[in-house]
Formats: structure tokens, C-alpha cells, sequence
């Protein structure tokens, strides 16, 4: 029985099954462009939702005419085409959350959910060295820590604390990033980049579920 052998019931993930991901995750982005470059207009300069947007497209793209043959080989083509594709902080740092991740799942040509949440922490750790932020500095991160860390447990556990660590980021102040410059004026606006990753895991966890 084929839901037996699901993701969420210790399946193996494979290359298209990652490949999935990102074309949910590039839908989600797409619908929600507008909400994210509003949230950006709050506390940055209004360009969240149009880079994300043209970056996954562009990742859609190459992953529907080169389809890579392993789950790390989807997140490395992916990763890069998204630092090629958007110029905003955004583009370098999802580029590399999804190339580290990729290239901590190695070679193989499947993947356990618990497998993805060790690379996706060395992932997340990865995006933290790059633009040296930390949980709490209102950014990406405060979704993808918490969500990394459910992922061990389930998709939708994963889901759940990403959405509920983009809502934390309303109260806080930026100190890393664009909305930083506006010190205390960045708090009571939700972090756009939280809310983006919020919806990556979002897909993640849709495709894994069904
Ligand atoms: P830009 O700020 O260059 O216009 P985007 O608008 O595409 O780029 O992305 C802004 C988002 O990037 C922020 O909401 C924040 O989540 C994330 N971000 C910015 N700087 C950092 C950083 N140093 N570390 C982690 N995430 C960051
Ligand atoms: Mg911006």
C-alpha cells in the first residue's frame, strides 16, 4: 500500500519527491508575492516578494529541464540557481540554506525525513554563519531554527513551528538586515523572510502529506 511507504510513516524521500517540494514551494511564492513585498514595504524596501518570485521560477525552471538525479543534487541546483536569480540578501542566503543542505544529504538516491532534518540544521547553521544573525534577530532564521528542529519529529510539526516562529518575529527588533536600520521602528511588522520560509516549509510539509 503505497501510503504505507508515505514520507511520514519513514518512507524514502527521493529526487522527485524534493523536486515536488520546490515546484509547491515556487506555486507558494507566487501567490503570496504580494503579501511579501508588502510586509517589506513595512520595514525594507518592498522587493521580498518580486526576488522570491523570480528565483523560484527560475528554480522551477531548471529542475523541469534538467530534472537532477538525487535528492542533494535537486537542493544544489536549486541553491544555485536562486543566488544567481535574485540580487536582494535573500537570494545568497536561501542559496545556501538549500546547497549546504543539499550536500550534507551526500549522494544517496533516497532520504529519511530525519535524514533532511540533520541537513537542514546544518543548513540553517549555514545561513547563520553567512549573514551572522542568531535566533531572535528578527530574520529568516527565527522560522527555520524551530522548524529544523520539529522536523525531526514530523512535517507537520515542522510546519507548525515555522508559522508560529514567523508570528514571533512581530514584537521583535530587527538587528540584522535591511530592517534593522529602522531600530525600534521595525518592531510590530512581521519579518518577511520568517514569512517566506514559514511558507518553504509550508510546501514542504503539503507535499509530504499529501
Ligand atoms: P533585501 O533585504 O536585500 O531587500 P529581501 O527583501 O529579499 O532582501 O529579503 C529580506 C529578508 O532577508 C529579511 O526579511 C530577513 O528575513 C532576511 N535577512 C536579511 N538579512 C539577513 C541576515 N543577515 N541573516 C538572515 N536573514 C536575513
Ligand atoms: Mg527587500
Amino acid at each position: 500500500m503505497s501510503d504505507m511507504n508515505g514520507p511520514e510513516s519513514g518512507g524514502a524521500l527521493d529526487a522527485a519527491f524534493f523536486t515536488r517540494w520546490l515546484t509547491a514551494a515556487a506555486a507558494a511564492v507566487d501567490r503570496e508575492a504580494d503579501r511579501l513585498t508588502e510586509l517589506d514595504s513595512a520595514i525594507g524596501d518592498a522587493d521580498h516578494g518580486a526576488n522570491l518570485k523570480r528565483g523560484f521560477a527560475a528554480v522551477r525552471d531548471v529542475l523541469d529541464k534538467e530534472p537532477p538525479p538525487t535528492p542533494g543534487a535537486v537542493l544544489i541546483t536549486a541553491g544555485r540557481q536562486l543566488i544567481s536569480t535574485v540580487g536582494g540578501a535573500s537570494g545568497p542566503l536561501y542559496g545556501t540554506l538549500l546547497r549546504r543542505t543539499g550536500k550534507e544529504l551526500g549522494e544517496s538516491a533516497t532520504v529519511t525525513r530525519e535524514e533532511l532534518a540533520a541537513a537542514l540544521s546544518a543548513g540553517v547553521a549555514a545561513v547563520s554563519r553567512l549573514g551572522g544573525a542568531q535566533a531572535g534577530d528578527k530574520t529568516m532564521l527565527d522560522a527555520l531554527f524551530p522548524a529544523a528542529e520539529a522536523l525531526g519529529e514530523s512535517f507537520d510539526a515542522a510546519r507548525d513551528a515555522a508559522e508560529r516562529g514567523a508570528l514571533a518575529t512581530v514584537p521583535l527588533q530587527a538587528r540584522k538586515g535591511r530592517a534593522s536600520y529602522l531600530g525600534e521602528r521595525s518592531i510590530g511588522h512581521q519579518d518577511p523572510g520568517a514569512t517566506s520560509s514559514a511558507l518553504l516549509i509550508a510546501a514542504l510539509a503539503e507535499v509530504a502529506t499529501g
